[in-house]
């Protein structure tokens, strides 16, 4: 069967190699890959010890301390029980197109701006330059995918968030910074990476929001970096899927000889963003699956789907929502910083490692040492200092 791949992001990259191990003839298409695409670059710890490219000597910044902020007065920070790191697109772009280059997969340089259905089955991919035409055709070209749009809906404006950030050169320590704005849907991010810093803030689309948001994400380096660094920043902005319940629902991912694989499937987790586990984990289920779309479906419905889908319903609470007569970030924030157990169970929430459809039963299960841990205050955290921010 020959295999058309729109997309060398991870998700389109990973199936290719996959596929062609498996014996199939594959066709990877990509406009710009391999490039330093719009992304934090966050890698949790459940990708890291599951996907063997990790396994290489893909340069990556491993973190040791991360800190969450709420506003200006509240802060925690946790040490990761499991490796978490940071890593360049355009390097992991790299690795994963000389993997597909090794495995036997064509690689296009092309940008594809329309797909048909050919009469006879399968289908059409036209570029500029070009015509491919395949069996099957994998949608993984990302959050504003063009395969989607053919075959199925667009993801909706009220179904993206909304990224800004810069790429700073320079190098950090190896820490990592979460911070969260009263009254702002999402959160801003400071990743150190091998060879510079990525800095963005991530958000539902809100009328008049760029303004406010691109102030709060500014104001946050300079505090960070002092006021210079901006003068060399690289801008960048992008959608990323954030699919509410109701869109889990709908959304559909195979059907006759296709599949959407990665963001173009809506395959990221509502409230933090990630995408990077889901666009492998998605590749490699739908490498076992390629003859049987139906499964294909069922099996992300199962091992993803459900993660997600509750990751959804977790959202308005997680940003709107009020826990003990506070901001449930804020509380949580502050009610890690005196109880180990709280701030166990965060680390592992951040570094992939506490599932969402676990997370209230274990929350609840760990109430008594939760308790002891603020009775006795035995862990209560120095303030760390020089680590304010600026609204
Ligand atoms: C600002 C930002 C920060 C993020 N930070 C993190 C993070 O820290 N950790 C994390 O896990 N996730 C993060 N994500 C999400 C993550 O980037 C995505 O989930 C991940 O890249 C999805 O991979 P993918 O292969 O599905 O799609 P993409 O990586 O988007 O790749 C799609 C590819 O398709 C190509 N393409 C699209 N249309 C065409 C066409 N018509 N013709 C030819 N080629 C085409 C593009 O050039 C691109 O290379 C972030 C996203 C954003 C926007």
């Amino acid at each position: 069967m020959h295999i058309a791949v729109l997309g060398a992001g991870p998700a389109g990259a990973w199936a290719s190699v996959l596929l062609a191990r498996r014996g199939h003839s594959v066709t990877l298409i990509d406009a710009q890959a391999p490039w330093e695409k719009p992304c934090g670059g966050g890698v949790t710890a459940k990708a890291l010890s599951h996907f063997e490219i990790f396994t290489s000597d893909l340069p990556r910044k491993n973190i040791d301390r991360i800190t969450i902020y709420f506003g200006d007065k509240n802060s925690v920070t946790v040490t990761p029980a499991k490796p978490i790191a940071v890593l360049s697109r355009r390097e992991l772009g790299k690795y994963l197109l000389d993997a597909a280059e090794n495995a036997g997969v064509s690689i296009l340089k092309s940008r594809v701006n329309h797909i048909e259905r050919m009469v006879a089955g399968g289908w059409r991919l036209l570029s500029r330059e070009t015509s491919l035409q395949s069996d099957f055709l994998i949608g993984a070209d990302g959050a504003t995918s063009l395969v989607r749009r053919t075959v199925a809906t667009a993801l909706q404006p009220e179904e993206l968030a909304v990224t800004m950030g810069y790429f700073i050169p320079g190098s950090g320590p190896a820490h990592m910074k979460i911070y969260f704005v009263p009254g702002l849907e999402g959160y801003i991010w400071s990743f150190p990476r091998p060879n510079h810093i990525s800095y963005g803030l991530i958000t539902r689309s809100e009328p008049g929001w760029t303004a406010r948001a691109k102030t709060l994400l500014s104001n946050f380096i300079v505090a960070d970096l002092g006021p210079d660094h901006l003068k060399h920043a690289e801008f960048f902005s992008a959608p990323v899927p954030c699919l509410s319940p109701a869109s889990w629902k709908a959304n559909r991912i195979s059907g006759d000889r296709w599949a959407l694989i990665g963001d173009a499937a809506g395959l990221v987790d509502p409230i933090t963003g990630e995408g990077i586990h889901y666009a492998f984990k998605s590749a490699e289920l739908l490498s076992e699956t390629i003859d049987k779309p139906d499964e294909y479906a069922s099996r992300i419905k199962g091992e993803i789907g459900q993660e997600l889908a509750r990751a959804a319903r977790m959202y308005r609470r997680f940003y709107r929502g009020h826990f003990l007569g506070a901001d449930f970030c804020k509380r949580t924030v502050q009610i890690s910083r005196r109880s180990r157990t709280v701030r166990s169970i965060l680390g592992n929430l951040i570094i992939g490692n506490q599932s969402y459809l676990t997370l209230k039963k274990h929350l609840v299960f760990s109430i008594p040492s939760i308790g002891i841990d603020l009775i006795t205050g035995r862990s209560e955290l120095p303030i760390p200092r020089g680590e304010g921010v600026h609204q």
